[in-house]
């Protein structure tokens, strides 16, 4: 079984953010505990008398308003937020991050929520297709964390049956998603970082974060499908995400995945 864990970045009501995402990784079962263990020894680094008191929160320690971020440095915090995304980066080759960032303005008349869980839900999915085909029949499960201010994303979980079924996604799933508290997973907490190297890189044009995680993302025959860049009229958008789809459309080798409308694609 395949374990998505996701997580939030910026807000769908903030007029102030041009972007929301939803972001995380999708792991082997048995590879959990590794990133939990791996997660713990940053911890003690933190705090060695109490390691399990400490949990990553990549905007707080970004903001350093709390403890234990408070007295850090700027350079301190942020080395923080580089070593949980680190782990990432030198853990399994089958450890697969997805995200996608959705530009608000460019869909006034869509909730940015439910763009980016429906687009994670297909090419989460699509994954899953993918392993199939090599022989490798694995089931996947949506893995939230509880405190997910959005409404939307409760609702769309407790749909997620009737969604998953006109989306065309639910064989792969075992389970309806399931909500668990971040401070018990660092799973969660990595997704949650994974989600603001993203919302960093499109929101503040700040590319430190996502540039360590950049290989991880799923990708197959040169196209880089575990991140999406959904905007509407940037159509010389030098991120990866839109030059990795514009050469793969250049070769024609690109086809839309499931459950994405082609209005909502960037012309
Ligand atoms: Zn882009």
């Amino acid at each position: 079984m395949y374990l998505l864990y996701l997580d939030d970045s910026g807000s769908a009501a903030n007029a102030n953010e041009d972007y929301l995402v939803l972001g995380g990784v999708a792991v082997y079962e048995a590879q959990a505990n590794w990133f939990t263990q791996e997660l713990d020894k940053l911890a003690e680094t933190v705090d060695a008398a109490n390691p399990h008191a400490v949990e990553f929160h990549a905007s707080e320690i970004f903001s350093r308003r709390v403890e234990p971020w408070k007295h850090m440095t700027r350079p301190e915090a942020q080395g923080i937020i580089l070593g949980v995304l680190d782990v990432l980066r030198r853990s399994y080759q089958s450890a697969a991050a997805f995200a996608c960032a959705i530009h608000k303005p460019s869909y006034p008349n869509r909730d940015p929520v439910e763009l980016a869980f429906e687009d994670l839900c297909s090419r989460f999915d699509m994954y899953l297709n993918r392993l199939r085909a090599t022989g490798d029949r694995q089931r996947g499960i949506l893995i939230l964390d509880e405190s997910a201010h959005e409404t939307t994303l409760q609702r769309m979980a407790r749909e997620f049956r009737t969604l998953g079924t006109r989306w065309g996604i639910i064989r792969n799933m075992a389970e309806t998603p399931l909500f668990v508290n971040s401070g018990a997973s660092r799973l969660v907490q990595l997704a949650d970082h994974i989600a603001y190297a993203v919302f960093r890189r499109y929101n503040a044009c700040d590319t430190k974060y996502l540039d360590v995680i950049a290989s991880k993302f799923d990708s197959a025959d040169g196209i880089i499908h575990g991140l999406a860049h959904k905007q509407v009229g940037n159509l010389e958008c030098m991120c990866i995400a839109c030059l990795s789809r514009r050469a793969a459309q250049g070769r024609g080798d690109l086809r839309t995945p499931p459950g994405i409308s082609p209005q909502d694609e960037s012309p």
